[in-house]
């Protein structure tokens, strides 16, 4: 097939899973590149050290096509391919490094919405009444150790019989910071607890970065065991999975919620928008504060929104210092 059909249909496909903005899950760069027949980049010994695997390079004794003059910008080449975002994405935050977060305010963009009032921020969704009890006062689960031990025993959708640990969540059960994700990858059911591979460890640099520690937050994911292959989660799956999520919030009382990535937060506010327009909000989940940023695994594969969810995460923290001072 065409490469640049190839990629229309890849790009379509991203839309109709309700994606605004331009994520490769496992597509690279070069490889991008190769598909649209621009040169890759030519990598050092030490970058693809580095990168931890020796990529296939092009056979050097034959004539390779001439690189066009865009070749270096990959967005140029999307766009050229007719298939650019046409939101503007944010500037690559390159000094920092490879997982880094600002840590001075003064990297974060001087109109974002963390610095913006939070009157001036654009209407969030609101989910449910103020009161907490989401499940209408049912005495389910009356501590988080009897929900931990129901969903390693839960067979409601057939997620369990392949993974190998349920991954409940963890942290303080009595967060006022809850942090919510998609599903566990291969480490955390390896382990048994969320966010614990390279995205945890970025995860660890966000929250270390608006100055929470792991231990002061609680970590759950919608799903509580691993999709095979980190597959996206099904619908049923999600139904199936959810009341544990609600219970969780029920129990823990956070005072603000961050929704990781598209997945998680579609799910909590029962929306197909995009997560472009569900950033820069501040959402009402029973009354509770909730923000919306990118997975920290989108944030591995593109730098580019490490300073967006930098200002994501700013606003979250000043709802929490606010929730906490009031
Ligand atoms: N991605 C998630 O959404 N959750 C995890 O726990 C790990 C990776």
């Amino acid at each position: 097939m065409d490469a640049r059909e190839q990629l229309r249909r890849f790009l379509e496909q991203r839309r109709e899973a309700g994606e605004t903005e331009l994520v490769f899950d496992s597509l690279s760069v070069d490889d991008a590149m190769r598909m649209l027949g621009a040169a890759p980049r030519q990598e050092t010994g030490d970058r693809r050290q580095e990168a931890g695997k020796e990529r296939s390079v092009p056979d050097g004794s034959r004539p390779q096509p001439a690189a066009p003059a865009n070749a270096g910008d990959w967005r140029s080449i999307l766009k050229d391919a007719g298939a650019a975002p046409t939101e503007k994405v944010a500037s690559p935050v390159e000094k920092l490094g490879r997982y880094a977060m600002p840590t001075s305010p003064s990297v974060a963009s001087v109109d974002s919405h963390a610095t913006k009032p939070l009157e001036q921020l654009p209407d969030g969704i609101i989910i449910g009444g103020a009161g907490k009890e989401l499940f209408g006062g049912t005495t389910k689960f009356s501590t988080l150790t009897e929900l931990d031990a129901a969903v390693a025993t839960c067979t409601l959708c057939p997620l369990h019989l392949e993974a190998k640990n349920p991954v409940p969540g963890e942290g303080n059960p009595n967060a006022d910071f809850m942090c919510v994700g998609e599903a566990p990858g291969a480490t955390e059911d390896e382990l048994g607890r969320p966010f614990v591979g390279q995205a945890g460890q970025l995860l660890d640099k966000i929250l270390a970065a608006i100055k929470l520690a792991r231990s002061d937050v609680y970590i759950c994911n919608v799903l509580k065991h691993r999709p095979p292959g980190n597959r996206n989660p099904m619908p049923d799956e999600v139904q199936a999975c959810s009341p544990y999520l609600l219970r969780q919030i029920e129990l823990i009382q956070p005072r603000v919620i961050v929704a990781f990535g598209t997945f998680a937060a579609q799910t909590l506010l029962n929306t197909r928008e995009g997560i472009g327009k569900l950033r820069g909000r501040v959402h009402r989940y029973y009354g509770v504060p909730l923000v919306v940023t990118y997975h920290p695994a989108a944030l591995l594969r593109n730098p580019a929104w490490k300073r967006p969810a930098w200002e994501d995460v700013q606003l979250a923290r000043k709802l929490l210092d606010r929730a906490i001072s009031s």
